[in-house]
């Protein structure tokens, strides 16, 4: 194997790791995220859905106690179930659930608008939800990790600035206090701070914090 091609087989197994994009010094986060297809035993329902463009990162909690004992593709067939018999939903209502593990579960494309019991103009939202009622149970170290990778590698894909990551009330004000506990990160700066961490490839300390 010549030289050329050694460094060109060391520049693939890194990219693997993570790919270079938007700045041209950012690391992006390979997420482990599993995908619809694989937990979805039924299609969404086309007509309830519509097309938009993604340019907003909005954070969300489940709301609901969650002990972490049903599997996560369970509980993603649970929702799409409520979603689209309990409401007139075409799918689950977010593009991605974090389950109480940190593990990403994919739900409505992206390319779809998201929906929401709250009235905000949901289009343009990616709408990312992490599992649990965040204002009584604690936000999950490895739940805080994932969010903070999927926020840096989605917002490198759909090229959307800092400045659109934001919660759910911040949308709705008065009207839900979803994402719980995290809005305390967006507010302070401790996500935006974390996600350039891990742009930067550096390590960041999970701070636990507490409703206000
Ligand atoms: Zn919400």
């Amino acid at each position: 194997m010549s030289m050329q091609r050694r460094w060109f087989g060391m520049a693939v197994v890194a990219g693997s790791l993570f790919a270079v994009t938007g700045c041209a010094h950012d690391r992006i986060p390979n997420v482990q995220i599993t995908p619809r297809s694989e937990w979805a035993k039924a299609e969404p329902v086309a007509e309830r859905l519509h097309t938009h463009t993604p340019k907003y990162l909005t954070v969300h909690h489940a709301g609901v106690k969650d002990d972490g004992l049903v599997p996560g593709d369970e509980q993603m067939r649970r929702l799409y179930t409520f979603s689209v018999n309990e409401k007139p939903w075409g799918d689950v209502p977010y593009h991605y659930v974090i389950d109480r593990r940190g593990k990403v579960f994919e739900g409505r494309l992206t390319k779809f608008a998201p929906d929401t019991n709250t009235g905000y103009d949901v289009n343009g939202h990616i709408c990312v939800c992490v599992k649990g009622d965040l204002t009584t149970q604690p936000l999950l170290e490895a739940q805080y990790r994932s969010l903070v990778d999927l926020l840096v590698k989605l917002a490198a894909e759909y090229d959307i600035p800092d400045s659109r990551v934001a919660g759910h009330m911040d949308y709705s004000p008065g009207k839900t206090d979803c994402p719980g506990v995290l809005e305390q990160y967006i507010k302070d700066g401790t996500l935006l701070r974390d996600m350039a961490a891990v742009r930067g490839g550096h390590t960041f300390t999970f701070e636990a914090k507490t409703m206000p």
